[in-house]
């Protein structure tokens, strides 16, 4: 493919590397294998798919905006540019010729209905008094009259039966029986008091219209007309699909930031994978080609890297990969897998045995 340096280019560019690491090997140096060829692989498409429909439109009031919306005839083929980045979500908002019009609202009178809590009255009727909030409006609103005006208990007044003596320099003169220092202090003997609502007069403003007598009708918002039409709607959004091959996990950094990736970009359902690509990759890729019901743009970004891997017979705990990058050949090495995995089972290893000799420590203490 494109872009991949010889054979021998990468068994020079390794062991030089390799000498750089102090390993010298035998006379005729740290002896590199022949490469094996990888190629890391990272695609992705984004298509813009469209979707289309319409729908009865009814707003309260007059919408002269709507008016200023473009208009369609048939919304399945009106025309209407794809979007120039398929990453773009849109919505365009169209109305069918000659369906816009407006209606009088059928459930008021121009936005306002007559006032249901109060029946059009603007009032609503009130108690004129209250009971006394101190004495209940009862028996204890004169200790005399009991709020009667006729003397009744014919008792010395301060010496009222569970009346403490708080209570009894609270006492007034009664407004009814006139006797002294009996009654309530607050209804002075009267039981009820004028309503604080109403001021007595049995009437308060309605609450629902505040005294207007007709309430806005909430459906048309008060303007006793609704602006009705046909919208069409064209939709488009991005779909995205995705497929990598990015090697060893512990290689994935640094190719990334300095490998010089070969980039294709395919932006027309007709445009073809690079010639080059691997037939399996091929077959890989060209299902996610395929074109979608309803796409209207694409851009899909193929992003190649090839990688060499190299075994050299001085240092044979260490994998050495080389890939090209735009200064020329990197090399970089990593413990061989098999290394790895054996570093890796020891340290899994010694975690185990510290776990089990807390747990033993603990054991032993108990
Ligand atoms: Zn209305
Ligand atoms: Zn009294
Ligand atoms: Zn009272
Ligand atoms: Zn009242
Ligand atoms: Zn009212």
């Amino acid at each position: 493919m494109a872009g991949r340096p010889s054979d021998a280019e990468v068994i020079e560019e390794v062991e030089a590397h390799a000498r750089r690491r102090g390993v010298a090997g035998g006379p005729t140096g740290p002896g590199a294998e022949a490469p094996v060829w990888q190629v890391l692989l990272d695609f992705r498409i984004v298509r813009s798919i469209e979707t289309r429909g319409e729908r009865a439109m009814r707003e309260p009031g007059s919408r002269d905006d709507i008016a200023k919306r473009p208009t369609y005839t048939a919304i399945g083929s009106h025309p209407v540019p794809a979007p120039t980045d398929p990453e773009e979500a849109g919505a365009r908002l169209l109305v069918r010729e000659g369906s816009l019009t407006e209606e009088q609202c059928a459930d008021c009178h121009g936005g306002t209905n007559k006032c249901e809590a109060c029946r059009g009255r603007g009032t609503r009727d009130c108690v004129r008094f209250v009971d006394c909030p101190l004495c209940e409006g009862g028996p204890d609103a004169c200790w005399e009259c009991e709020g009667t005006g006729r003397s009744r208990s014919r008792r010395p007044p301060h010496l009222r039966a569970g009346a403490s003596a708080a209570d009894r320099a609270a006492r007034v003169r009664c407004a009814r029986c006139r006797v002294p220092d009996v009654a309530c202090p607050k209804c002075r003997g009267r039981r009820q008091l004028d309503c604080p609502a109403c001021h007595k007069s049995g009437q308060v403003e309605c609450a629902a219209c505040s005294g207007g007598k007709r309430v806005t009708h909430q459906e048309c918002r008060g303007t006793g007309r609704f602006t009705v039409w046909t919208e069409g709607w064209i939709h488009h959004n991005p779909h995205r699909a995705r497929e990598r091959r990015l090697g060893r996990l512990d290689l994935r950094r640094p190719t990334g930031n300095l490998g010089r990736w070969h980039e294709t970009v395919l932006r027309r359902t007709t445009d073809k994978l690079p010639a080059d690509l691997d037939e399996s990759d091929e077959a890989l890729l060209t299902p996610l080609l395929t074109p979608r019901k309803n796409e209207v743009a694409r851009r899909a970004t193929l992003r190649l890297l090839p990688l060499a891997h190299v075994r050299v017979h001085a240092d044979p705990h260490r994998d050495y990969f080389a890939f090209p990058t735009h200064t020329g050949i990197k090399v970089i090495t990593r413990p061989t897998t098999e290394r790895f995995r054996h570093f890796a089972a020891i340290a899994t290893a010694s975690a185990l045995l510290v776990a089990l000799v807390a747990v033993l420590a603990v054991t032993s203490l108990r």
